[in-house]
């Protein structure tokens, strides 16, 4: 998606010279794209599933590990998905320079509680965007060709959190400058909005509970999607659509019902992990 910096010039309200202004930062948006997935995907890979895999084995969803080959066919599509992210980025700094988007360069231009409201604002929408269209995607006429190389990862990793078809990620991507149509968002707001939903998605897909549970094995956060909640969409499709929040699939009632018991096996057992789905 976009890069906070350099900071873009004023709006131009000229196409031409919207495009010429944001050609030359058409690399710099691509490297950001790609080192948001690679440095995300990667710190989350190395600290959860490598550095405290031991510490963390109870908590381990499924009793198998995915392969090499898995993560590789999940990294090289999601390459993809970067420069199709990269490309809604242009966009972004086109409409911008054209004065459609209400995307800002100061980030304290409307304050800096605004700041921070803007940014939990447009986490609530993409939260309710992606649980609709997740919902429209899964419809049978749609998987196929949106969908479906997602749950290739029956067992997903970190590096499944950008594995998507072409039309996917687009859906994904279009999020933004729709939002930005109406809410004023600061470059630097949509810098940590971007960053915070690929560590988000990377920790939901890492196959281990890593949110904190009460004594009694509920999720301390229950309002929060757990790792166990999004690694139940991927073992049982037709449930659990939602990313950050648990409250459309609860309205919806899409909630998986074997969602706490399957949180609280993996959150207070001590013997060896059995797999989500058997
Ligand atoms: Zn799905
Ligand atoms: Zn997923």
């Amino acid at each position: 998606m976009s890069h906070p910096l350099p900071t873009p010039a004023a709006p131009a309200h000229d196409l031409m010279l919207a495009v010429s202004e944001i050609y030359p930062h058409i690399p710099a948006i691509i490297q950001n794209d790609l080192l948001r997935y690679v440095i995300g995907a990667s710190a989350v890979f190395l600290i959860i599933n490598t550095w405290l895999s031991r510490r963390l084995l109870s908590r381990k969803i499924r009793s198998i590990s995915p392969g090499w080959n898995q993560m590789r066919r999940e990294i090289i599509t999601s390459l993809r998905t970067v420069l199709i992210f990269a490309a809604n980025g242009v966009m972004v700094g086109i409409g911008y320079s054209m004065g459609w988007l209400r995307a800002y360069a100061d980030p304290a231009e409307f304050g800096w509680l605004y700041f921070a409201a803007s940014i939990v604002g447009i986490v609530f929408l993409h939260d309710a965007w992606f649980y609709w269209t997740h919902r429209l995607i899964h419809r049978p006429e749609l998987f196929r060709r949106l969908h479906r190389l997602h749950h290739k990862s029956f067992n997903p990793t970190p590096w499944t959190s950008y594995a998507f078809n072409t039309g996917e990620a687009a859906l994904n991507a279009v999020f933004l400058p729709l939002v930005l149509l109406v809410l004023p968002i600061s470059f630097l707001g949509i810098f940590v909005f971007t960053t915070h939903m690929m560590l988000r998605n990377a920790i939901g897909h890492c196959g281990y509970e890593v949110f904190p549970a009460t004594s009694d094995g509920k999720p301390l956060f229950s309002w929060l999607t757990s790792v166990t909640h999004h690694d139940l969409h991927h073992a049982q499709a037709g449930y659990n659509y939602g990313l950050y929040f648990t409250w459309w699939d609860r309205w919806m009632k899409t909630e998986n019902p074997r969602y706490l018991a399957e949180f609280k096996r993996v959150s207070i057992r001590q013997e060896h992990p059995e797999p989500v789905c058997s």
